[in-house]
């Protein structure tokens, strides 16, 4: 599971680990994305949730993520990055007897989140993410491999950042302690601060 508030570089770090370790990435925010794009009756529900910055029911999060894992492709293993988010969605995790094997936490202050979001461009059709300034494409507003226009989401207008910021804080911060505690699990917590690819580094090292 890669940890962390909104905008401390999850995305970034999960698209590097799946190519390393040759692993499917889960991510339920990407999966919620998909479904409100090809306007499907989830993606109709989830959209204004999404947009106020608020999270989607633990009841369809823990159906959408119980039916993804049992695909084929998940059977090698698999990262997690945006989910669980909620104590009754990692509870629902260990019903279904998935055991984790690490979480890493990538830490960053309430200020940073703010001012990284604001600068986020995203690739829709990859999930790939830049920052105009942390990580900036090679041209501004298009995606480096495919060159198609980058979009700044809804949900990372600041107003939306801050409500988001205090949700984490609320209902997803006590997961922590939950992992912490949990003995079958190894927890690690790194602090976000930095380049790409320094952080890289740090969440390599902590699994090598
Ligand atoms: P993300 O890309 O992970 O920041 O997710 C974008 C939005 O999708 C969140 O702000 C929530 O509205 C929703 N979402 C994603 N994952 C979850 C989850 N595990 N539980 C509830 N809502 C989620």
């Amino acid at each position: 599971i890669l940890f962390g508030p909104p905008g401390a570089g999850k995305g970034t770090q999960a698209k590097m680990l799946i190519d390393k370790f040759d692993i499917v990435q889960i991510s339920t925010g990407d999966m919620l994305r998909g479904a409100v794009s090809a306007r499907t009756a989830l993606g109709l529900r989830a959209k204004k949730v999404m947009e106020s910055g608020g999270l989607i029911s633990d009841e369809i999060i823990i159906g959408l993520v119980k039916s993804r894992i049992q695909e084929a492709d998940c059977q090698a293993g698999c990262l997690f990055d945006g989910f669980p988010r909620t104590i009754p969605q990692a509870l629902a995790m260990i019903d279904e007897k998935i055991d984790i094997d690490h979480v890493i936490e990538i830490s960053a202050s309430d200020e940073d989140i703010i001012d990284r979001l604001s600068g986020r461009r995203f690739h829709p059709a990859s999930g790939r993410t830049y920052h105009i300034n942390h990580n900036a494409p090679k041209r501004p507003g298009f995606d480096d491999l495919t060159g198609d226009p980058l979009i700044q989401r809804d949900d990372d207008l600041e107003d939306t950042v801050k409500t988001r910021l205090k949700i984490y804080h609320q209902q997803t911060k006590p997961l922590v302690e939950f992992y912490r505690n949990l003995k079958s699990t190894h927890y690690h917590h790194l602090n976000g601060l930095g380049s790409v690819e320094a952080i890289t580094e740090k969440v390599l090292s902590i699994l090598r």
